[in-house]
């Protein structure tokens, strides 16, 4: 990745939840469905709820879509299998999520500006493995 630095705090963004992507278990016991449920929230909780049209929290560019695809300035996969960034300003994002005891999520979603900004605990920290 280049050297962008993230001082700018983007402006408040929310973090994600599977609610908040409209993520939904309809069939199985509903013990099973809550366990999923929340493995889920807990593995968004690192990134932020997508804005409108999948704009990127900092500099507002779309990050996927028929405008990104034309003119290559939004989500740029990495070196790294699911890993990516805004092609534009920088910001870190993950294309393809392996949820635990879940399943694969494919969509961009960046990271949260306090997991970016290294305020938020490291993964060990808060009970993540
Ligand atoms: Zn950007």
């Amino acid at each position: 990745m280049s050297e962008t630095k993230f001082t700018e705090a983007p402006v408040a963004v929310e973090r994600c939840s599977a609610v908040g992507l409209e993520i939904r278990a309809t069939e199985g016991d509903p013990k099973d469905i809550a366990e999923a449920m929340a493995a889920i929230d807990k593995y968004l909780a690192i990134f932020a709820q997508p804005i409108p049209e999948m704009r990127c929290l900092k500099c507002g560019t779309p990050q996927t879509g028929l405008l990104a695809a034309m003119l290559h300035n939004g989500f740029q996969w990495g070196l790294v299998n699911g890993e990516g960034a805004c092609a534009t300003c920088g910001w870190p994002g993950r294309g393809i999520h392996r949820i635990p005891d879940v399943g694969v999520l494919e969509m961009v979603l960046q990271y949260h500006p306090d997991y970016v900004q290294g305020k938020a605990a490291p993964a060990k920290a808060r009970g993540e493995t």
